[in-house]
């Protein structure tokens, strides 16, 4: 399991330097829907943070808040001390701060696997070509996929196109990376190999927020288990103390549910 190495001051907490998203009293509502409710969130660097939750308690809109792909009503979010811009060039920029990498994959089908994995880099960070290409190589090679990269995405199985996904987000040297349900999509032996990938980036010291099922993961890789319920964070805990003592009957309910 990845160590995080914060210094803590007499209160417990982190110093502010150290944490990277911070999440306060962020509300946000879908027409009548209160689809996050006060939420209040810190996610510390070199934190991996995993997010359970029953189906549309807000885990995905909750991840795509933090990138700015939904706006919030109210509340506010900040990465690594910057407010997120609403938008322009400066949104734009911090974006590209946080990866995302999604169920359904979305790499661009008409690019080949290197393509994918240059693009952001030669338009966002004005990457020169020769640069983004030769860290596109060592990415795609290590997630495994390294004698892809002439291929376009549909050639390849899932496994290896969310593979493909997830080198594409680190090329932008993110602070953060976003994961809403990477495995979902895959078929069940395509699964490890993704989350060996995701268990190898934690330990490599990458502040990650994964929203998923699989509770092998939560228990090996997460320093910190929030779990989600009708737009609210219900409870925070260890992964130990959360899977062996859930405080709260929806999670007690929930776990039941699926363990
Ligand atoms: P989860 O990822 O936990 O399953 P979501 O964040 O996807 O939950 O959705 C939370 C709730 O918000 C659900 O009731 C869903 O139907 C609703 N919702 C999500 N996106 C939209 C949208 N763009 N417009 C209206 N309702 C939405
Ligand atoms: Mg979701």
């Amino acid at each position: 399991m990845s160590e995080v190495s914060v210094t803590k001051n007499a209160e417990g907490s982190p110093p502010a330097g150290d944490q990277l998203v911070v999440l306060d009293n962020v509300n946000k509502h879908f027409g009548a829907l209160h689809v996050l409710q006060d939420i209040d969130l810190t996610i510390n660097r070199g934190e991996v943070v995993v997010v359970i939750g029953p189906s549309g308690s807000g885990k995905s809109t909750l991840c795509r808040t933090i990138n700015r792909l939904e706006t919030i009503d109210s509340g506010s979010i900040t990465i690594d001390g910057k407010p997120l811009p609403q938008e322009g060039r400066e949104l734009a920029r911090l974006r590209a701060d946080v990866g995302m990498v999604f169920q359904s994959f979305n790499l661009f089908a008409h690019k080949t696997v290197l393509e994918n994995v240059m693009l952001g880099q030669t338009k966002v960070r004005k990457t020169d070509k020769a640069a983004a290409e030769q860290k596109a190589r060592a990415l795609l090679d290590r997630v495994g996929v390294g004698t892809q990269a002439d291929k376009y995405p549909a050639q390849l199985s899932g496994g290896q196109q969310q593979r493909v996904a997830i080198a594409r987000a680190l090329a932008m040297d993110p602070k953060v990376m976003l994961f809403d349900e990477p495995t979902s999509a895959l078929d069940p032996e395509m699964i490890n190999e993704v989350l060996d990938v995701m268990q190898q980036l934690a330990r490599d010291g990458m502040t990650m927020v994964v929203v998923t099922h699989e509770m092998g993961f939560a228990r090996s890789a997460a320093n910190r288990v929030v779990f989600m319920a009708d737009g609210r964070i219900i409870e925070e805990a260890e992964p130990n103390q959360f899977f062996n003592n859930p405080r709260s009957d929806r999670a007690k309910d929930f776990l039941s549910k699926i363990l």
